[in-house]
């Protein structure tokens, strides 16, 4: 069974054919540069055969068509009909508090979408118009969610609740939400599955470290809190994030420092971070090199990630009442030997001990700690695609019958 993920970004399409039957991913491909000029789809089949197509792509609709007929074209496709898609799986950034699991989508669905564009204004409404615009060519086949904080929607009243004026929750649902849930119950789903143990027994604190970074404490297979909040603004430093600082720095960049309110947004969310900090770049290669060339602010960029996520994995042990796991994914987690090292230097109080031979590796699984570490630490790749192909396929098998 052939499952089709549509991932569309604010300006981007990622998408991924994946044969369900035996796990192989059949083609993927990215469209960048949506609505500018000189948009590109780079496409690419199982054989590694590659493809880059220019086309003026001005909107997500075109992206989805773009790719579509790319999939059945006589040249460089992979299937003869869109009819051979059993379902779509669409990521979907912000579910609100309805949506705790994914979901098969119809009008009412997108209708609560929509609403939720005042929670996501950047990422909703592209993800809207993937999913119609895919509706529209593919009528027959159930079209699934999955959403970003839907695996947060286990957090107690305790940690999603911020201490501000109730009624801001009440009336506009203020509160921590969470994101990158996919990533975090892929990795922790897998954890359990290496150590031949039931999730529902296991405290595990995940580390997605990416361009966008987020730490989940998970606890009986639940995430019970993580460092996002009600935007992915939230928590640890980022690459480009400022992450958590004192709330009114927004406003006194706005009455004493003359920005206006876009500008305060674009400072928090594109200058700030790792590369706010160096201002060298927001890529960890490039601020590690610089770093180890003697450059004082590309290491204190990294000093400070690194703090933050120590604290982080040491209050999610203390609100989880210990932890038996810890797991690095995403860009950072998975190649940065270093960070994961940095990271963990300070934590031997809670029984962490990492393996400097078993660290010495990059993006596969593996188990970091040492052998008598009473925290097992693992880096775990992230999936995200397979992870919303299983929910896909989980979620429109069951609408079917
Ligand atoms: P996102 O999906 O959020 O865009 P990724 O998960 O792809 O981000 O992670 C991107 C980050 O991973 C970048 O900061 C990049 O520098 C970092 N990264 C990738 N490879 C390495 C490496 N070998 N060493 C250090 N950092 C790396």
């Amino acid at each position: 069974m052939k499952i089709l993920i549509i991932n569309c970004g604010s300006s981007s399409l990622k998408y991924q054919l994946i044969e369900m039957d035996y796990i192989k991913v059949i083609c993927k491909g990215l469209v960048e540069r949506i609505g500018l000029d000189a948009s590109t789809l780079a496409h690419e089949d199982s054989r590694g055969y590659k493809q880059n197509i220019k086309a003026k792509i001005e909107n997500h609709k075109d992206a989805i068509n773009i790719v579509l007929n790319t999939l059945v074209d006589d040249d460089i496709g992979v299937i003869k009909n869109l009819n051979e898609i059993f379902a779509v799986g669409h990521r979907v950034v912000h579910g609100g508090e309805k949506y705790s699991e994914s979901v098969v989508i119809d009008e009412e669905v997108l209708n609560h979408l929509e609403e939720y564009i005042k929670l996501a204004p950047i990422h909703n409404p592209p993800n809207i118009i993937g999913i119609r615009a895919c509706r529209v060519l593919m009528k027959d086949t159930p079209m699934v969610a999955v959403f970003d904080t839907a695996f947060h929607q286990t957090m107690p009243e305790v940690a999603y609740i911020y201490p501000i004026e109730y009624d801001l929750y009440e009336k506009y649902k203020i509160r921590k939400y969470g994101f990158h849930g996919t990533s975090h119950k892929y990795v922790s789903q897998k954890l359990s599955e290496i150590l031949c143990r039931d999730i529902k027994e296991l405290k595990i604190v995940s580390c997605h470290l990416g361009n966008g970074a987020s730490i989940t404490a998970i606890k009986n297979g639940k995430s019970i809190d993580t460092s996002m909040g009600f935007t992915p603004l939230a928590g640890i430093a980022m690459g480009t994030r400022s992450g958590n600082i004192d709330p009114s720095i927004s406003t006194f960049l706005i009455e004493e420092c003359g920005y206006t309110v876009e500008e305060a947004n674009e400072s928090l969310n594109k200058k700030s971070g790792v590369l706010g900090i160096s201002g060298v770049s927001s890529d960890f290669r490039d601020i590690e090199k610089a770093a180890s060339e003697g450059n004082k602010r590309a290491q204190l960029a990294l000093d400070i990630f690194h703090y933050r996520i120590r604290g982080q994995i040491a209050a999610y042990a203390a609100q989880m009442g210990g932890v038996d796991a810890i797991i690095f994914t995403a860009g950072i987690g998975e190649n940065s030997i270093k960070t994961r090292k940095a990271c963990l230097e300070g934590l031997e109080f809670l029984g962490v001990e990492i393996d400097n031979n078993r660290n010495n590796i990059r993006g596969k699984i593996s188990e970091i700690s040492s052998y008598n570490s009473k925290v097992k630490v693992y880096v775990i790749p992230t999936n995200e695609e397979l992870m919303i192909a299983k929910e896909t396929l989980e979620v429109s098998n069951i609408s079917c019958f």
